[in-house]
């Protein structure tokens, strides 16, 4: 027996050395007492900032009463926001579930169904675009149009394949391809926070009308009010017929979802998909209180201020500093192009300035504020990015 020590927990992430313990609003703090600034918002998930009091309030109450009963009994709670996600985008029903891998999981098997069931495909094939992030389930990594996240688990799952992202002449090859759906982030996150360009999405639009293919958007990323809008279709002026949703739905206890439109969502019956945990009474608790905010009170309107405020300030940062060749991304989605490492500066930030926030692969620094954060945290954030490049 060798006497090297195991870590307990596998090796799948690379970790800062640094342990949070307790989070308020817009700050994080260490195991040391340190005080950070978190414009990481637990990547795009804690939009309402941490631990905030509508959500506490209503997971408290509802901790005292039922945690989790299974699928097999109505859940008040998942019809509640069930009911506020159709009122409040253009799907009709909604399948719950508990991440983003496993609401593009749901997307991909109902776009299935439909082929099989509605167009009466024996393959239906499935499109998804080069240098987009599904997910790292095997049929959502397979989905994902980035080869280096598939590296190492060939055979990868039939039934996709990929466009170039933003390139109009590209889409045409739908018309021959015909497959069942598309699946598209409208700001690719995780390959660079790159966003899709608004004519482009209107032609994909267009042609997935006319070829009678279902239109999917994996707003994982962008939904629950990252992007300026509760959902970021709705800048593109787009009714696509399956959104996948997760991370920002719950203020960060797990719950995914897929909303469909209804000529969709009917493909599904008992017993064709399902998930034991899915929208359960305290998830679902959670996700009712984060969405009703987003939807009810002016979080979103104060968010937009904060948008402009911050981008603003940005724009002036980037023509002032010769570090910083770019910004681009939508909202409060936004990614710096640096030059050298971003990861290099995502260091320094946290270590030099108790500042945090995180790259979108080798060269862009991901800025991820919360929903919430203040014109005078925008400052001091703004303060910081002057010391950082300097
Ligand atoms: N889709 C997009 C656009 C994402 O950004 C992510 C996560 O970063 C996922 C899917 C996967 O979500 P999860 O990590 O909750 O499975």
């Amino acid at each position: 027996m060798s006497n090297q020590t195991i870590e307990p927990v596998m090796n799948t992430y690379g970790r800062f050395p640094i342990t949070l313990v307790e989070g308020k609003g817009s700050y994080v703090w260490d195991d040391q007492g340190k005080k950070y600034l978190d414009y990481s918002s637990g990547i795009a998930t804690c939009n309402l900032g941490h631990v905030p009091e509508v959500v506490e309030k209503a997971v408290q109450e509802q901790l005292s009463k039922l945690w989790h009963c299974s699928n097999l009994y109505h859940i008040p709670n998942q019809e509640k926001l069930a009911q506020v996600l159709t009122e409040n985008s253009c799907g009709d029903q909604v399948f719950f579930c508990n991440s983003g891998a496993e609401a593009n999981e749901a997307a991909i098997k109902i776009a299935k169904k439909y082929g099989h069931d509605v167009l009466e495909q024996d393959s239906p094939l499935i499109v998804t675009f080069k240098n987009s992030f599904h997910g790292r389930t095997m049929a959502t990594l397979s989905a994902t149009g980035q080869q280096k996240i598939q590296k190492g688990f060939t055979p990868l799952m039939p039934g996709f394949d990929y466009l170039p992202f933003n390139d109009k002449k590209a889409l045409e090859q739908l018309k021959e391809k015909k497959p069942v759906a598309v699946l598209l982030e409208l700001v690719q996150g995780e390959g660079g926070v790159i966003p899709a360009d608004s004519e482009w999405v209107k032609q994909l639009e267009s042609i997935c009308k006319e070829q009678n293919i279902l239109l999917m958007v994996d707003e994982i990323q962008t939904g629950m009010g990252r992007t300026g809008t509760l959902f970021c279709y709705q800048h593109y002026g787009i009714e696509p017929d399956v959104i996948s949703l997760a991370k920002g739905l719950g203020s960060g206890f797990p719950i995914g979802a897929i909303i469909a439109k209804e000529h969709v969502a009917k493909v599904f019956s008992p017993g064709t998909h399902g998930s034991t945990f899915g929208g359960n009474p305290l998830v679902s608790t959670a996700g009712l209180a984060t969405v009703k905010h987003l939807t009810e009170s002016t979080v979103l309107e104060e968010a937009n201020t904060i948008v402009e405020y911050i981008w603003g300030k940005l724009q002036q940062l980037v023509a002032d500093k010769d570090q910083i060749k770019a910004i681009r991304g939508k909202g409060l989605l936004i990614g710096l192009e640096v030059d050298g490492n971003a990861i290099d500066y995502v260091n320094k930030a946290r270590m030099d300035h108790q500042l945090l926030f995180i790259v979108a692969g080798t060269q862009i620094v991901r800025v991820l504020p919360p929903l919430t954060t203040t014109k005078a945290e925008v400052d001091h954030f703004i303060d910081i990015m002057n010391k950082l490049f300097n």
